[in-house]
C-alpha cells in the first residue's frame, strides 16, 4: 500500500515527466472509480496542458491548464505506469492518459481507487482532499510543530497518527517500525507522552520516511517506470518479523491487535 515515500516518489516522476504534455485522450474503464459521467470526463480533460503535478497526503494532483484537476487516489495500491509509445503500454489498466506527443500512463488498481476530475473552484471543498493535514516532508513538519499537534490529545498514538487528519501520509506499513524505534506501545495515550517521547517520535518519524525516500521507496511496489524500490523486508526492524528476534533485545516480535489494525512490536520495548 502506497505511503508517503511512494506517493512522493511518484508524483515527483510524474511532474518531471508530463509537465507541457497535452491530453489527447483519456480511457476510464471502469465507471466507479470515476467521479463524473466518463463523457463528461474526457470532455473537460482533452486538450488541456499538465501545469504541475503535486500531492497531498495519500492523493495525486495533477493541475491542468484549463482551470481542471485530476486528482488520483492509489487505494490499496495500484500500478501507474508510464509508456513512450502506445505499443509499449502496460496490459491492464482501467485508466489510460494519451498525450499528443504519442507517450502516456495506464493505470491498474490492485483493489479500488480513485481518479477524479475537480475545478479549481471546487477543489478547496473537495471531501476527499479539503481536511488533510501536513505531511512529515513539508518543511512545516517541525518539532515544534508536532509538539503542538499533540498537545491535549487524549488518543492512542497509532489511531492519531493513522488519522490523516492530523498526519497525512503514514499508514500502517512504515507505523511498525516508527512506533518501535520510539519504543511506545502502539496503544500508548498521547496524553501520558514526556517530552522525551514525542521527540523519539519526530525523530522516527522523519528517520524511517526519509530512509524510504532515499532507497526510492518501497520495494514490493513499482514507479512510473516500472522499477521497484530499495525499501525491501531487510529494511524493516519489526514490521512483518513476527516470531523472529527483536534488534535491539532479542525478545519475540509479537503481532498484536489494535483496534481495526494489527501491529507488529517487541513486548519488551514497547511497553503499554
Ligand atoms: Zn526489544
Amino acid at each position: 500500500m502506497a505511503e508517503l515515500p511512494e506517493i512522493f516518489l511518484l508524483a515527483e516522476q510524474m511532474k518531471k515527466t508530463l509537465l507541457g504534455k497535452t491530453i489527447q485522450s483519456v480511457t476510464l474503464l471502469q465507471e466507479k472509480c470515476i467521479n463524473l459521467p466518463p463523457h463528461e470526463f474526457q470532455e473537460r480533460a482533452t486538450g488541456a496542458k499538465i501545469e504541475d503535478v503535486r500531492y497531498k497526503g495519500k492523493w495525486i494532483i495533477t493541475k491542468l491548464n484549463n482551470g481542471e484537476n485530476i486528482l488520483l487516489s492509489l487505494g490499496m495500491g495500484a500500478d501507474v505506469f508510464y509508456f513512450d509509445n502506445i505499443k509499449n503500454q502496460a496490459g491492464k489498466f482501467q485508466v489510460r492518459v494519451v498525450f499528443s506527443d504519442g507517450t502516456g500512463y495506464t493505470i491498474r488498481f490492485w483493489w479500488f481507487g480513485r481518479f477524479f476530475l475537480v475545478s479549481d473552484g471546487e477543489l478547496e471543498s473537495e471531501p476527499n482532499t479539503k481536511e488533510i493535514g501536513i505531511d512529515p516532508y513539508d518543511e512545516r513538519f517541525t518539532p515544534e510543530y508536532f509538539s503542538s499537534l499533540l498537545k491535549g490529545k487524549k488518543t492512542q498514538v497509532k489511531a492519531f497518527l493513522l488519522n490523516q487528519k492530523n498526519v497525512s501520509g503514514i499508514g500502517n506499513m512504515y507505523m511498525h517500525d516508527i512506533l518501535f524505534k520510539a519504543r511506545l506501545h502502539p496503544q500508548k495515550k498521547i496524553s501520558e507522552l514526556n517530552d522525551d517521547d514525542i521527540r523519539r517520535l519526530y525523530e522516527s518519524i522523519m528517520y524511517i520516511l526519509n530512509l524510504s525516500r532515499e532507497k526510492g521507496a518501497f520495494g514490493y511496489e513499482k514507479d512510473f517506470f516500472g522499477r521497484k524500490g530499495g525499501y525491501t523486508l531487510d529494511q524493516f526492524l519489526v514490521g512483518y518479523k513476527e516470531n523472529q528476534p527483536c534488534p535491539v533485545c532479542g525478545e519475540k516480535i509479537a503481532l498484536i491487535k489494535t483496534g481495526s489494525t494489527s501491529s507488529y512490536i517487541c513486548p519488551a520495548c514497547q511497553k503499554l
